[in-house]
């Protein structure tokens, strides 16, 4: 099966057609360079997703704090990873990089505060 993708590597975003055979790359053309052919074999077998969020908070100064995953996490653990980050309240102040829950679902991943959130009794 052929499908086209677009490599998302480096801003020439080069337009590729991808042949699979439902879970592992039998071919790729289109891509002007190795990252362009790595990409497309990791989208095919093994897509990962950087998780953008926002838990919860009490006692600060914000009700949300917008998180992310330190690194790509699996695409298939994302709604796990959402379910989790219903379970998270943080209760102290943060700086921006903070890490909000090590390891995060056991995937070696952090997950770290997007911005400085100070205390509520501040304002
Ligand atoms: S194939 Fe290479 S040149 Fe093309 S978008 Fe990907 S990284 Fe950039």
């Amino acid at each position: 099966m052929k499908r086209p993708m677009t490599c998302i590597a480096c801003p020439q975003g080069c337009f590729m057609e991808v042949e699979t055979d439902g879970s592992r790359l039998i071919g790729v053309s289109g891509h002007k360079c190795s990252r362009g052919a790595a990409y497309a074999r990791q989208e095919i077998e093994a897509p990962v997703r950087t998780l953008t969020t926002s838990v919860l908070t009490r006692g600060l100064e914000l009700k949300m704090l917008p998180v992310r995953s330190s690194k790509p996490i699996p695409k298939e653990k994302l709604f796990a990873a959402m379910d989790a980050v219903k379970l998270i309240t943080v209760t102290s102040p943060v700086k921006a990089g903070a890490v909000v829950a090590a390891d995060f679902l056991g995937l070696g991943v952090d997950l770290v505060a997007c911005r400085e959130l100070g205390s509520g009794l501040d304002s």
